[in-house]
């Protein structure tokens, strides 16, 4: 197996390597790879996963940013004519250009850019599928958190208001080399056909949600004092003196939709 590629791992890239076969077959019996699918794989490291998929699907695309496991991977599986390795940042990725529907976008996503990966991916939606990562299991908390739990803020509910998410299974440090310091986990992430709520402008969204969850102890009346008045917000029947954490995902949007119709009266 290409695992026993030597390769000192790099933490800049938070290069976690996968080696208990149990997990890797329990993972990519989840992904559930279907012959004509179009899957992207990022950071597939030394192939873990990645050759488990390619023994399932027509052809298959990773990306990896690693020069020397692009080498590697080149030299092993990448002889299989199927398998198409895009040495870049994932960050970067331009996914409109591999198709504009139904992909699948799978990995084990290299720890310290998972956030951003996620909302870059987010900009995407409407071209995916499907999304199946293993995160740090923190990471996969604050994703499908609820409101009125520590671990809900800005990635609930910008995920939750684009995607259905669920959180599978928690795998140990134990079955990566090296260890990670902490639990991991594997979370599912279905873009919806429309978003879960009426919203009139994604950019407004993404400004109240932010300046909610600045500082999580603020009421709402102060985090967004510069954005919507106390009057607009008791005006939307929200109590202008409850914390972001306790608010609804459907109480952003219309917070959203209220700043968005002022920002247009203003013009
Ligand atoms: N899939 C392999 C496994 O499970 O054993 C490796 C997973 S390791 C946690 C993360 C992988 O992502 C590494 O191969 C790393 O080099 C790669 N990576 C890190 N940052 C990346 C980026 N910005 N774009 C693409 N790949 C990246």
């Amino acid at each position: 197996m290409s695992n026993s590629v030597h390769h000192q791992a790099r933490k800049r890239f938070g290069q976690n390597f996968l080696h208990d076969p149990a997990i890797i077959q329990r993972i990519v019996d989840n992904i559930n790879p279907q012959r004509q699918d179009r899957i992207i794989e990022i950071g597939p490291g030394k192939g873990a996963l990645t050759e488990l998929i390619l023994e399932r699907v027509e052809s298959l695309d990773v990306v990896e940013i690693d020069r020397d496991l692009v080498e590697s991977l080149t030299n092993s599986i990448g002889k299989d004519k199927s398998l198409k390795i895009h040495e870049t940042d994932a960050l970067k990725l331009d996914l409109s250009k591999f198709a504009q529907s139904d992909l699948r976008i799978v990995g084990n996503l290299p720890y310290n850019i998972s956030t951003p990966l996620l909302f870059h991916l987010l900009n995407y939606r409407t071209c995916i599928k499907d999304m199946l990562f293993m995160l740090q299991k923190e990471v996969v908390d604050r994703i499908c958190a609820n409101p009125g739990c520590k671990q809900y803020g800005r990635l609930s509910i910008m995920l939750q208001i684009y995607c259905d998410v669920e959180s599978l299974f928690i795998i140990k440090p134990g079955a990566f080399n090296p260890s990670p310091k902490v639990d991991s986990a594997i979370v599912k992430i279905t873009p919806l056909a429309k978003p879960r709520y009426e919203l009139s402008d994604h950019e407004s969204l993404k400004v109240i949600v932010r300046e909610a969850f600045t500082q999580r102890r603020k009421t709402i009346r102060n985090s967004l004092k510069k954005y919507i008045s106390e009057s607009d917000i008791k005006e939307f029947g929200i109590a202008p003196e409850i914390r972001a954490e306790k608010l609804e995902i459907s109480d952003f949007v219309r917070l959203a939709n209220c700043y968005h119709q002022l920002k247009i009266n203003s013009l």
